[in-house]
């Protein structure tokens, strides 16, 4: 089961594993009395501590500087060049600290996304160089009140008047909108055009605020991430400049991004799932419950059985699934295959329901310990349950891979 990383992958860990050492735990020891409390994490208004988002942002700079930011973006914007496959076990190392500071390490949906491939050579310079680097953020703003789980509903618009597109609508449920630098966001353009209706835009925040760019309310996630929320587009006016791709090919850009988000659950899961299954092990062997062992119990160890078994599953079955992949065109082309829509899906849906189910075993195992707030294993279960929501609910997943097996509820 413990499928190793190929050669040329063994450096780049090395090179993480000296990075976290030297950029990420000395800041995550000056801000534990942070980060270990939900109520010190937050500010007054909900959102991620000032202190806590200047350390995130000193490490995406420093991991850009060090060309491990952006290792999954191909190196003719930048990038390092892996592949999905090898990005793997760079996510499942970076992930593998638990949830201090080390995600920072690596672009999320805040950063350095595969919309950026979609940008053109005159964009390179001012839209994608600073966000490869780490050196500015970004967010994504797909959803809305009334357009979750089906983009079709969207109601936010772009029309064209007198040369400039001119945007309205109202975002939410979106991370990171109020400290991006960068703004994408999606938006009909061409209504009744299905898939082609939609449009890309990108523009800088802090030149908008204000004009055109109202920021909403801070949502207060049940994991206290302080980093999700709304915003509203009010006549913000841009050029054709500001286009990501095609007018009319936001759809595809769009699914391009979530399909890497699908993707990027593998490493990330696995890591997570591992770091719990080493700890619950750790504590049913020290802790004595009636004279004896917790781990002694044959209840127990079927439920940490049961843990190993899912963790190796979404495992074995991502690290297969993202391998054929490689063999279809780069991880972010627009035209794929069933098969790799249905492999994407697959990664998605068997790491986050395997995941949640290892981090509920954790926590029960651990007894009282495991509710009480800002300990790892709790706030692991927290990030479980929500990452069934984001990048396309469960109940999308199987639809998606019933849709690829050809049943379908509508149409055809
Ligand atoms: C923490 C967090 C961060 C997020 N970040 C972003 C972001 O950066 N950018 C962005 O654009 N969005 C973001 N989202 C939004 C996320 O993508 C949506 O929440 C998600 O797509 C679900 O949409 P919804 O919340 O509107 O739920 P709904 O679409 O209302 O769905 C509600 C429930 O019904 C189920 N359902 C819906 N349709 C069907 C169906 N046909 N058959 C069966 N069941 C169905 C869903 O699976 C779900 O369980 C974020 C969400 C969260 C929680």
């Amino acid at each position: 089961m413990d499928i190793k990383p190929p050669a040329r992958i063994a450096p780049i860990l090395e090179q993480i594993e000296r990075f976290h050492a030297a950029e990420v735990r000395p800041r995550e020891d000056k801000l534990r009395h942070r980060l270990e409390n939900h109520r010190e994490y937050l500010d007054a208004d909900g959102r991620l501590h000032p202190e806590v988002q200047a350390a995130r942002r000193e490490i995406m700079r420093a991991a850009g500087r060090e060309g491990i930011f952006s290792l999954h973006l191909p190196q003719e914007i930048g990038g390092g060049g892996l592949t999905r496959h090898e990005m793997f076990f760079v996510e499942e190392k970076v992930y593998s600290y638990g949830v201090g500071l080390n995600p920072a390490m690596l672009a999320w949906t805040d950063g350095a996304t595969p919309r950026l491939m979609f940008c053109r050579e005159e964009q390179r310079a001012r839209w994608v160089a600073p966000l490869v680097a780490g050196e500015k953020t970004c967010f994504n703003a797909v959803t809305e009140p009334g357009a979750g789980s089906n983009l079709f509903d969207m109601k936010t618009t772009a029309v064209k008047k007198a040369e400039r597109w001119v945007l309205n609508g109202h975002k939410s449920l979106i991370t990171n909108p109020f400290e991006a630098d960068v703004g994408h966001v999606l938006a009909v353009t061409d209504p009744g055009k299905g898939a082609h209706s939609f449009t890309y835009f990108q523009f800088d925040t802090a030149a908008h605020l204000g004009r055109g760019f109202r920021h909403g309310r801070v949502y207060k996630t049940m994991f206290d991430d302080g980093l999700t929320g709304e915003f509203f587009l009010e006549d913000l006016a841009l050029d054709d400049d500001a286009i990501i791709g095609e007018r009319g090919g936001g759809f595809q850009i769009a699914m391009a991004s979530i399909n890497w988000t699908r993707m990027r659950r593998a490493g990330m899961c696995s890591a997570w799932s591992k770091y719990l299954i080493d700890r619950t092990v750790e504590r049913m062997r020290s802790r004595d419950v009636g004279g004896r062992p917790l781990g002694s119990n044959q209840g127990v160890q079927w439920m940490v059985a049961d843990m190993v078994l899912d963790w190796a599953q979404a495992r074995a079955l991502s690290l297969a699934c993202l391998q054929a992949f490689e063999a279809s065109g780069p991880w972010w082309g627009t035209r794929r295959s069933p098969e790799d829509i249905r492999n994407i899906a697959l990664i998605k849906l068997s790491n986050d329901e395997s995941f949640f189910r290892v981090a509920d075993r954790a926590v029960q195992l651990h007894g009282g310990a495991g509710i009480m707030k800002d300990t790892t294993i709790n706030k692991l279960f927290q990030i479980a349950r929500n990452l069934r929501i984001p990048g396309g609910t469960d109940e999308v997943q199987r639809t998606t891979i019933a849709e690829t097996l050809g049943l379908r509820s509508r149409g055809e």
